[in-house]
């Protein structure tokens, strides 16, 4: 399948830009052809403008319309076959078996948003009708639902191709909200971005969408980046990637004369408590289980457990050694990039430079381009509490077991904890109600607490929440895997007293959409 290089405007190629990036193989070090052309600043306004321009009439359309759309965009996906994998396998080194389960996931999510848009009670629509009689004043008619936001700017994320890129998490409940897109492709895999914007606009004709309602523009610099969250007429940000870079984004959207909201996820190193009734019972499992976590997709997950907390006791010793064996056996694998992999070994340098932290284990060296090695460091609660860097994430397989010498002292370490996307407890019965302050501890550091399991996973449902309070996140409020991260790209809005007729569909009295709906404080699915 040829690539372009060119930018998706609409269904307009274009490539007006001067400057050009390539793709390169991760494992060889080499380019990959063809040139990708940097978007314009012009160009990011061409996008921006057809994505104003498609709005209105996108998120006016039936929920059935918007349904059909994201459906067809998983069929095309699918459509693009092995081209899509082998190139994808190019440019990120993945192997075959986790790109196709990627893809997979990308479109049952699609589909769960389809399904999600079609049964429309995501609006949260809610009715208080008038009481004309009401003393002293009368109540007026009061109806809310959400409405999507405008254009939203998606960047990309390096480490998931496809779920959380061009027709990833973002894009889907942005499109699903009524939104219109444009996404800015990460530079590490532009030839995957543009199969799939390809795939995108293929399923927009195919389903009738206005022209404008998806554009994918390229760049290897800030600058396109940049300019889209600076763009006036871009009215959300969703972000996967750096703390440094969803920082720098988050505060560019603030500087604007029109703050937007920015939907960052960023680093999180994800703590893992053991408590010592687990470890009395199952420390071999618990480091077999955890050592293949830290390791898995090589380290490359959000979701990473890079902290392993525990108190000192008759197993924790023996419960290390035998995680950091565990993570020495697993062979090292290409990173996703050159940056990537320097980025890890210089984070692995920097915590070992920190008196009182020593390398348990690592795995073999390096031996080819972009390999990188698995690490198991140790150190101490008192060392943690004052060196904050090492609750940082550090973005591969490694991870830094914590001893506490008290319980006071575990507790401190969970208090000193920021922000994180997982916690998880290893824990028994009796585990629980001895530490129970943990668990309140946590509810307050983390999006998602796990019980006896491990963080990498994060299941497409109802119920995710693939967030945290700040700096795993710049919204805890918001999850960005899961149908809930729709409401990212919605707002509410009300209507006092409008007649029926004007009122959409979904708050009229009759409930053509029989959509679930609060009406005087009651769930019902009935009409007013
Ligand atoms: P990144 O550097 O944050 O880049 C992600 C996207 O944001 C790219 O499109 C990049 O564009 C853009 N960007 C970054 N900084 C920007 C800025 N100041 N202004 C405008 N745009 C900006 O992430 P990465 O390239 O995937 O990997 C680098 C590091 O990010 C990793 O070593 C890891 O620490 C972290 N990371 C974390 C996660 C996670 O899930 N928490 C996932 C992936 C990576 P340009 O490169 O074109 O400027």
């Amino acid at each position: 399948m040829n690539l372009s290089g060119s930018q998706l405007i609409g269904p307009h190629q274009s490539q007006q830009g001067s400057q050009t990036f390539h793709a390169v193989d991760p494992s060889s070090g080499q380019e990959l052809a063809p040139a990708f052309y940097e978007a314009t600043p012009a160009e990011v306004a061409q996008a921006a403008k057809a994505a104003e321009a498609a709005f209105e009439r996108y998120r006016r359309l039936e929920p059935a319309a918007r349904a059909a759309f994201l459906d067809q965009i998983a069929e095309e996906i699918m459509a693009l076959g092995d081209a899509l994998i082998k190139r994808a396998m190019q440019e990120t080194a993945l192997p075959e078996g986790r790109l196709k389960g990627e893809r997979g996931r990308t479109c049952n999510q699609l589909k769960l948003f389809a399904e999600v848009v079609r049964e429309g009670s995501w609006v949260d629509a809610r009715i208080d009708t008038a009481d004309p009689g009401r003393k002293p004043v009368p109540r007026p008619d009061v109806r809310q639902m959400h409405i999507p936001l405008g254009p939203v700017a998606v960047f990309g994320a390096s480490n998931f191709p496809l779920a959380f890129s061009v027709a990833g998490g973002d894009t889907a409940s942005a499109l699903a909200a009524g939104c219109t897109v444009l996404v800015k492709g990460h530079p590490a895999h532009p030839g995957t971005s543009e199969l799939v914007g390809r795939a995108v606009l293929a399923a927009a004709a195919k389903t009738n969408m206005p022209e404008g309602v998806f554009s994918l523009l390229q760049g290897a610099g800030h600058q396109v980046g940049m300019a889209m969250v600076e763009h006036p007429l871009v009215k959300a940000v969703g972000f996967t990637g750096s703390f440094r870079g969803g920082k720098a984004l988050f505060d560019l959207a603030n500087q604007r004369p029109e703050p937007i909201p920015v939907y960052a996820e960023m680093g999180s190193t994800n703590p893992v408590f053991v408590l010592p009734g687990a470890l009395a019972q199952r420390a071999a499992s618990i480091a077999k289980g955890l050592a293949s976590s830290v390791a898995l997709g090589v380290g490359q997950f959000c979701t990473n457990p890079g902290l392993v907390l525990a108190l000192e006791g008759e197993h924790t010793q023996g419960f290390i050694e035998q995680t950091g064996k565990e993570l020495g056996e697993i062979t090292a694998g290409t990173m996703l990039t050159k940056g990537i992999q320097q980025a890890y070994l210089s984070g692995i340098k920097k915590l070992n430079a920190i008196g009182n932290v020593e390398v348990v284990a690592s795995g073999k060296a390096a031996s080819t381009a972009n390999t990188s090695t698995t690490f198991m460091l140790k150190t101490d609660a008192a060392t943690l509490l004052t060196r904050k860097e090492l609750t940082e994430e550090v973005f591969g397989p490694s991870t830094v077991a914590v001893t506490a010498s008290s319980k006071a002292e575990l507790l401190a370490a969970a208090n000193s904890l920021e922000g994180h996307l997982t916690a998880t407890i290893h824990a028994t019965e009796k585990d629980l109600q001895e530490f129970d302050e943990l668990v309140t501890c946590l509810q307050r550091k983390v999006g998602r607490l796990i019980f006896n399991g491990f963080p990498t996973g994060v299941e497409v449902c109802h119920a995710m929440v693939h967030g945290g309070p700040f700096p795993a996140t710049t919204d805890a409020r918001s999850t960005s895997v899961g149908t809930a991260a729709i409401r990212r790209f919605a707002r509410p809005l009300c209507y006092q007293d409008f007649p029926q007729h004007i009122l959409p569909p979904e708050l009229q009295n009759h409930n053509p959409r029989k959509i679930w709906r609060l009406i005087n404080g009651q769930m019902s699915r009935e009409g007013v």
